[in-house]
């Protein structure tokens, strides 16, 4: 406890999107539905009052595919059930603005601590999902070996990391990316597809039938979240539902 006072007062806590200086009346809360109890690491407050009002955090989502559904929508445009071989998808917010500035200061430019404040906002959105309860590990979205060498670490590893301890569950570093890809950027769905295809192995034996959480810290396609859940299913994994800070 003195400890984590101590480094409040060096460290002052930021909000991790616009870095305001966090006191405890100018942190807000963010909304989401369905409203009920949250868990008590949702409640802490991660982020500032401005932020926590008008990021474009995803209240009501496609529970397939985890798009923000518009205001008197009840179904998703953008996908057509089936089409993905996860079954859930649970995004925290929009890919855009000063949430796309964040995960690029969190993938890009080395701010590892990031995963702190995203994975538990991430995980109390999970935790609100009624899929939740029947998760039995987590396994991160690999980078291949050229691309971690690079990098240093995977974001989505760091990101499970923390899941791992607010949600109570174990990860599994099962997947492996054994083939270099293209980049995505600029290549149509169907080239995405074919681009990922067996980019992914299992390096480990799956359990039959588990219900797996597959972290990534975006969801743009999909491509790569479906190829990477199409390997576990090969492998008997049962159920895949996917979480992803923005999508
Ligand atoms: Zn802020
Ligand atoms: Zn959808």
């Amino acid at each position: 406890m003195i400890i984590k006072a101590l480094l409040n007062l060096l460290y002052p806590p930021r909000c991790p999107f616009c870095g305001t200086l966090l006191s405890p009346h100018d942190s807000g809360d963010i909304r989401l539905s369905p409203a009920g109890g949250g868990s008590p690491s949702w409640m802490e407050r991660l982020t500032c009052r401005r932020c926590a009002a008008e990021l474009p955090w995803i209240e009501r989502s496609c529970p397939h595919c985890g798009s923000s559904l518009e205001e008197g929508e009840n179904e998703c445009r953008r996908c057509n059930t089936g089409i993905f071989s996860f079954q859930d998808c649970c995004a925290l917010a929009c890919y855009r603005g000063e949430i796309r500035e964040t995960l690029h200061r969190f993938k890009y430019r080395g701010q590892k601590a990031l995963a702190e404040p995203l994975g538990k906002l991430l995980a109390g959105k999970i935790a609100r999902e009624p899929w939740s309860s029947s998760l039995e590990f987590l396994v991160p979205v690999p980078l291949s070996r050229q691309r971690l060498l690079q990098r240093g670490y995977n974001q989505a590893s760091l990101l499970a990391g923390v899941l791992s301890r607010e949600l109570g569950l174990p990860v599994k570093e099962i997947l492996e990316r054994v083939r270099e890809t293209e980049s995505q950027t600029g290549l149509n769905r169907s080239r995405r597809a074919e681009n990922l295809y067996r980019a992914f192995r299992c390096c480990r034996e799956v359990p039959a039938g588990s219900h797996v959480l597959l972290v990534d810290d975006v969801l743009t396609s999909g491509a790569t979240a479906h190829e990477a859940s199409r390997t576990l299913k090969e492998a008997g994994a049962g159920r895949i539902s996917v979480a992803v800070v923005a999508r």
